[in-house]
């Protein structure tokens, strides 16, 4: 436990010093605790340590948590690949799906949410880094995808949310997060209504500073906090292995 709070204390820093490189200020930047496979004593001590917002990529985990954490009243965001059946769950638990990339999936939350009588906030993922493996809407659809979202009235698209490039090179790196920051001004341009981008939910252990230069106000921290996992993140972020 005492290397939770020397590692936040260490991020906190790295979070202060990328600010301050671009005339940034540190409360302009969220931390969120990306908490895929960390145990329950672990996430406890964190938030308690002052960190309200947690997020989960996978339902099983997420239900399972979220019912040992409820009286800490973390904000619970959903940062995973969503399969459509897993839906109604997901609304349960999230206050916020940062992963919504296709239109058949907020189709479908639609029609829960109408249901239920709820609404939800949603950031829109991109896929920044052209991978193939990578989920997300492909940035040149991004816009189009916005203004479909858009038309259903229970969920409030806040927010862009990316994973960077997984290289050495922080110039391609950049360039993701440059791409997520430019969609932000083209979507805000549009005055679309029902839709104000101000999230952009990017940046992870390895490359929070270069995110936090092009306008990160999330960055989602697992490892540097936490430790490794045993898992690769492929494990996570693969569709076949969902
Ligand atoms: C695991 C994960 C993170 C955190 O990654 P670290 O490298 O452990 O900091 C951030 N975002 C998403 C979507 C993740 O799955």
């Amino acid at each position: 436990m005492d290397s939770i709070v020397n590692n936040l204390n260490t991020i906190y820093k790295r979070i202060e010093y990328a600010c301050k490189k671009v005339n940034r200020t540190p409360d302009e930047v969220r931390l969120l605790l990306a908490t895929k496979t960390v145990s329950i004593e672990k996430i406890r001590f964190a938030i308690e340590q002052g960190v309200p917002l947690i997020g989960e990529n996978k339902v099983q985990e997420l239900k399972q948590k979220t019912n040992a954490i409820v009286d800490l009243q973390p904000d619970i965001h959903f940062i995973g690949h969503l399969q459509s059946n897993k839906i109604k769950e997901v609304i349960k638990w999230a206050s916020c799906i940062q992963s919504i990339d296709r239109l058949s999936l907020a189709e479908k939350l639609h029609k829960r949410l109408t249901l239920e009588n709820k609404t939800i906030d949603v950031y829109i993922q991109v896929n920044t880094s052209f991978e193939e493996s990578k989920f997300g809407a492909k940035p040149k659809d991004t816009i189009a995808l916005v203004q479909e979202v858009a038309k259903f009235n229970n969920i409030n698209i806040k927010g862009l949310m990316t994973i960077g490039l997984l290289s050495s090179e922080s110039k391609e790196i950049r360039k993701c997060f440059r791409l997520l920051k430019q969609l932000q001004k083209d979507i805000n341009s549009l005055q679309i209504p029902n839709v104000r981008i101000d999230e952009l939910s990017m940046g992870m252990s390895n490359d929070l500073e270069i995110a936090i230069e092009e306008g990160a106000t999330i960055v989602r921290v697992g490892t540097a906090i936490f430790g490794e996992r045993i898992y690769p993140d492929s494990y996570y972020w693969n569709e076949s292995k969902n």
